[in-house]
């Protein structure tokens, strides 16, 4: 079975997003726990806490398929130490908002070296500030989403994501989400049948489909290989329906959240539907 959704506004107050999911049919949302282009934010009270654990239960949605996602500030590979130190303490501050809404996901991009350093050197740095934050924080599993590549920004390699699981010490608590649109851009093609086969295979063999807690379904802007991140609505783009059609009919997306990041907010609905309709029966 799969679980579609989109990443849903928490404006007003992240007790609002298990409604904003459920009024677009939503079986599955991400959302971001506290303003996510600020450093920090009021910790969450008893009331809020209560008011999102009542909403999401009256949402029927499984908190297992809820991925919050973190703050674009944090960059845990930061080359200079204070802000580094600074990203870490704002993640630690995240996983934790996560585990007091009774989540057990977060899901973030893994950094940036800034050209100060090599992709190993900020990889492994990424991979401290990850065993630094599971130690101090409980149940919640660190999601690394791939990216495009654009700039500095590492993860667009699924060696990347094979790396930090690696040097992660507590391998139940790591997982990776894959973004179509990263995905694609980073120039791994999902188009017709064969690749979509060939990349997935990629996948499994670098990281393993035992790490797939989640998935970001957009289409691209850009084209294949271009290293760009810009989404587009599902079939506007350059990856088109045929990709979605696969995802939706693959038993490895099975009951693991599917969240639109989509650029038309008020077609999500629309897009959750007939991401239902490409299932077959
Ligand atoms: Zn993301
Ligand atoms: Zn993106």
């Amino acid at each position: 079975m799969k679980y579609v959704g989109a990443h849903v506004s928490a404006s007003g107050g992240v007790f609002n997003a298990p409604l904003n999911a459920k009024a677009i049919g939503a079986k599955a949302f991400a959302l971001f726990t506290k303003n996510q282009r600020q450093w920090t934010a009021k910790p969450l009270d008893e009331e809020t806490i209560e008011k999102f654990k009542a909403n999401l239960k009256a949402s029927g949605i499984d908190a297992r398929h809820v991925l919050p996602h973190d703050s674009y500030l944090i960059n845990l590979g930061h080359p200079e130490e204070e802000k580094r130190q600074k990203s870490l303490d704002a993640f630690i501050d995240e996983v934790k908002r996560c585990e007091q809404l009774g989540l057990d996901k977060l899901n973030f991009h893994p950094g940036s070296h800034l050209k100060k350093l090599s992709e190993e050197a900020c990889l492994d740095r990424i991979a401290e500030a990850m065993n630094i934050t599971l130690n101090e924080t409980e149940g919640v599993t660190l999601v690394i989403e791939n990216t495009a590549g654009q700039g500095s920004n590492l993860g667009y390699k699924f060696e990347h994501l094979a790396y930090l699981i690696d040097k992660t010490e507590d391998k139940s608590r790591v997982g990776v989400c894959l973004d179509t649109c990263h995905t694609f851009t980073a120039g791994y093609d999902l188009r017709t049948k064969e690749a979509y086969d060939e990349t997935m295979k990629a996948f499994d063999e670098i990281v393993g489909f035992e790490y797939l807690k989640g998935m970001h379904i957009n289409d691209s802007k850009p084209p294949l290989g271009s290293r760009v991140d810009r989404h587009h609505s599902l079939g506007c783009g350059e990856i088109g329906w045929d990709a979605f059609k696969y995802i939706m009919n693959d038993p490895r997306m099975d009951d693991i959240p599917l969240v639109l990041e989509t650029i038309d907010e008020s077609i999500w609905a629309q897009e959750i539907r007939a991401l239902y309709d490409l299932v077959e029966k």
